[in-house]
């Protein structure tokens, strides 16, 4: 198995500041198909395509946006989610710089498949230089009336909103997100009430991701290629973004069946100077960690879970044999120490005092008793956070536990030859 382009068909194809350009390769053919299918058509074809969102959640998509269409309130919105801010994970970003009318085309689609008078993207603010192609994006399509009053002549209006955020990595999760383009302070909020029944402005509110958002138009033009390629449950291809001590590190897009190996060896060209791997981490900062045990498995949604692993964001971090256990997880929970809100005390609290523990460890100061109650903590933290961040903090550590038993030991001697 290779790399392949699908998702990234047009990268490279067309002026990314060109309209005509766009169109000259098929550009919005997909919109015009659309508005004339039933809308119950288009999320049918997602969930026969069995897409799940790649933002992280893996919640399928088709059922969201059959969801999102049938809720009876009006004033509908669509936000696409780019606020990317798992670690090691850069694909959308490639996705808007490479392919931006790919990603406003999508936008539309997904507004008219919800009935949806606006359209936001909310982009993370290191993403600022950005901002010039999807603004002219969304200008040259309400000059071509691909946005605006009366759609290609079907009576719908709709708009498409640009906004950036502020650089806080909890503003990914979706209350969060919409406090943040609303004005307020980007805190999670309790739900319900959900997004699809009231979420943006109070409006009900259809939240995707680029990546997710970005394989529509390519789906609806031709779905025969994407049917083709994957492995079981696990249809098509999927961007991921490979990072750390790799050879080559940047994003690639594989067909789903690609196994670990195959990825940090023949597409991330392997470890930098040959050193052994130390641990990997999937589905970004919030995503767990194995070893070179899980080499052999397919990256598919049902292997990962197998192996309790989980694909989330789309990244691969290798880290080498340089970097021990307890640092790289030390510098996980120096960021999730930083990013959480603070609004809940097992979060704020928690994150606080797991990262002491992990001192400790690492000066060999620690008692029994500091690793039992740092393992309740990691079990208590999912249970009664408010948001993701909370829940997903400690991912990391609790895969830890299992993988790199050595490291949490009460023999000290072990421990701090796992240590270093
Ligand atoms: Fe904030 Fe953490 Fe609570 Fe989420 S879990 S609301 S980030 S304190």
């Amino acid at each position: 198995m290779k790399e392949i382009n699908y998702i990234t068909e047009n990268f490279g194809k067309y002026d990314v500041f060109s309209i005509d350009s766009y169109m000259d390769i098929g550009g919005f053919a997909s919109l015009k198909k659309v508005i004339a299918m039933d809308t119950e058509d288009i999320a049918t074809l997602l969930t026969t395509a069995k897409i799940k969102g790649r933002g992280g959640a893996e919640y399928p998509m088709g059922r969201k946006w059959s969801q999102a269409h049938a809720v009876d309130r009006p004033h509908h919105c669509v936000v696409c989610n780019a606020d990317e801010g798992e670690t090691c994970t850069f694909k959308d970003r490639e996705l808007i710089k490479n392919d931006p009318f790919n990603l406003i085309e999508a936008i539309i689609i997904a507004g008219w498949a919800v009935n949806a008078e606006d359209g936001y993207i909310y982009m993370r603010a290191e993403y600022g230089s950005l901002r010039p192609r999807l603004l002219n994006a969304i200008k040259q399509a309400e000059e071509r009336g691909f946005l605006g009053e009366n759609i290609l002549n079907s009576g719908w209006n709709y708009k498409i909103h640009l906004y950036s955020g502020a650089g806080a990595y909890v503003c990914g999760e979706g209350t969060a997100l919409i406090r943040s383009i609303e004005g307020k302070a980007g805190r999670p909020r309790m739900k319900p009430p959900f997004m699809k029944q009231s979420g943006l402005f109070s409006r009900p509110t259809c939240i995707d991701n680029v990546e997710s958002l970005s394989i529509v138009p390519h789906l609806l033009r031709d779905a025969k290629p994407y049917m083709e390629m994957g492995q079981g449950d696990s249809i098509g291809s999927k961007m991921i973004s490979v990072g750390g001590n790799v050879n080559r590190p940047g994003v690639y897009e594989m067909p789903f069946g690609m196994t670990v190996r195959q990825i940090i060896y023949d597409l991330a060209g392997g470890i930098q100077g040959d050193r052994n791997i130390r641990l990997i981490q999937f589905g970004g900062v919030s995503g767990k960690i194995s070893d070179s045990r899980v080499l052999d498995v397919p990256y598919t949604y049902e292997d990962f879970a197998k192996n309790n692993l989980i694909i989330g964001s789309g990244s691969v971090l290798v880290i080498d044999e340089r970097t021990s256990v307890i640092d790289f997880l030390r510098y996980t929970q120096d960021f999730f120490l930083h990013e959480s809100c603070g609004q809940c005390i097992p979060c704020r609290e928690g994150n606080r005092h797991i990262r002491i523990f992990l001192e400790k460890i690492k000066d060999g100061t620690y008692t029994d008793e500091d690793i039992k109650t740092m393992k309740t903590f990691a079990k208590v933290m999912p249970m009664s956070s408010l948001c993701g961040l909370g829940e997903t903090a400690q991912n990391a550590l609790k895969s830890a536990f299992e993988i790199f038993p050595e490291v949490f030991t009460s023999n000290r001697q072990k421990s701090m030859e796992a240590v270093y």
